[in-house]
């Protein structure tokens, strides 16, 4: 059985754009408008010799009752039920938000390992990207760079090491 790892985070912090080069395809849809994938998808990456699948998510709405909000979160449920890691994105450039904090309660509560990681951290020092993130409890938060490829060897070591 491969690995599975979940790419879990409120939208537009960067999850397709990590997928894609987790899988090197094109299958998930990349936007500037947030939150358009809008499906779980699911790839087949490898790193070194060791194979994985990462499922990417459609964001995470936990208050909406019914709508394609409401499904999103099922489906965001459903491939954290399914992952043996789950990696947690958050958006280094905007910061800690109210949703990453109900995403981080909701991630605690499922029991999977969780990593935190911080997205979109180009070009930006180590101590102030992470500085805001700190409060979410969930350990020393890994920085990446999904669309530059920085960081994210490491990650997938470390998220399959976890796994
Ligand atoms: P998703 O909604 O979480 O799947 O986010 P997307 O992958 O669709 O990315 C949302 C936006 O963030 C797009 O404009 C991406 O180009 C941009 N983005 C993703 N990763 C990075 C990154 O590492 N650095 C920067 N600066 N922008 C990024
Ligand atoms: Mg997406």
């Amino acid at each position: 059985m491969k690995p599975v790892i979940a790419l879990v985070g409120r939208p537009n912090v960067g999850k397709s754009t990590l997928f894609n080069r987790l899988t090197r395809s094109r299958d998930a849809l990349v936007a500037d408008l947030p939150g358009l994938t809008r499906d779980r998808h699911y790839g087949e990456g490898r790193v070194g010799e060791r194979p994985f699948l990462v499922i990417d998510t459609g964001g995470f709405e936990p208050v909406a009752k019914e709508g394609i909000l409401h499904q999103m979160a099922k489906q965001t449920k459903q491939a954290v039920a399914e992952a043996d890691v789950v990696v947690f994105l958050v958006d280094g450039r905007q910061g800690l938000t109210p949703h990453d904090k109900t995403i981080t309660d909701f991630l605690r509560k499922s029991g999977r390992p969780v990593l935190l990681v911080v997205n979109k951290s180009e070009g930006m020092r180590y101590t102030s990207v992470v500085a805001d993130f700190y409060e979410l409890g969930m350990g020393e938060p890994a920085v990446i760079s999904s669309a530059h490829g920085d960081g994210v060897h490491d990650l997938v070591e470390l998220a399959l090491d976890t796994a």
